[in-house]
């Protein structure tokens, strides 16, 4: 995004707004960091900020890639074919119940890469995704992350798209039980030199007796727990049996 300055009077409405702190008053101007700014397109909406004369304009080269890709990550009104799949990760991956893509003896993980006000890059995400790839693992497909890989084998990224700032992507994949002390060992070390920060999410089935004993074994490892519950119901489809 940019401000067009001749129109800019100087009021100052937009700056609070920005949630990459990509806006600042320069002589009496507002001025956008290019290299700051995640595309979320929050600034250029009149129901978000009110700026009087419609000074923001879209920049020249975000309708291609690489500069494509921070809108996509970052403005959830968008939804393009640069990665094959709508929004930051894989559809209804929290709701197993309903993809059942997470079987018995098997876990699934979600590492959400970046909030506002902190984004990611795709050069962060690939300091997660090769670690995890040296464990063999096979990174989701249906998720957009894996359709922007270089090698989904080696967790890597083409280097000209790795520096572009977004506010938000989602690691996905599910692995053998007995895998889950070694992912997370990697997640853990990658966490100390990433400098930004994410979320984790752990998806696993109920036992018969309807319990999580991945729970006991996150807790052994020191990692703590902290139960989320989705319960999608009428989602017009079958519940997934086994
Ligand atoms: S598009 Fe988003 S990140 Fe860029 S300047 Fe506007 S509000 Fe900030
Ligand atoms: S809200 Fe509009 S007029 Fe006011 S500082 Fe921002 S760009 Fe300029």
């Amino acid at each position: 995004m940019k401000v067009n300055q001749d129109k800019c009077i100087g009021c100052g409405i937009c700056v609070p707004y920005c949630p990459a702190f990509a806006i600042s008053m320069v002589n009496g101007k507002a001025y956008i960091d290019e290299e700051m700014c995640f595309e979320c397109g929050n600034c250029g909406r009149p129901r978000v900020v009110r700026c009087p004369t419609s000074a923001f304009e879209e920049s020249e080269g975000v309708a291609v890639i690489p500069r494509k890709i921070r809108k996509f990550f970052s403005d959830p009104t968008i939804s393009d074919a640069v990665t094959k799949v709508p929004g930051r990760g894989t559809e209804e991956s929290k709701t197993n119940d309903v993809t059942g893509k997470v079987s018995h003896g098997e876990f699934g993980i979600g590492i959400e890469m970046g909030r506002p006000c902190h984004g990611t890059t795709l050069h962060q995400v690939e300091q997660m995704t090769r670690a995890l790839a040296e464990l063999n693992i096979e990174f989701e497909d249906c998720n957009p992350v894996y359709h922007l890989m270089e090698d989904p084998s080696k967790g890597t990224f083409p280097d000209e798209i790795k520096d572009e700032r977004m506010v938000s992507c989602i690691i996905e994949f599910s692995a053998k039980e007995e895998k889950l002390e070694a992912v997370m060992d990697v997640i853990k070390r990658v966490a100390n030199d990433l400098d930004t920060v994410f979320s984790l999410d752990l998806i696993y089935r109920f036992d018969d007796e309807g319990n999580i004993p991945i729970i006991q074994k996150l807790n052994d490892m020191g990692i703590l727990v902290r139960k989320n519950a989705k319960v999608n119901l009428g989602m017009g489809r079958p519940m997934v049996k086994d």
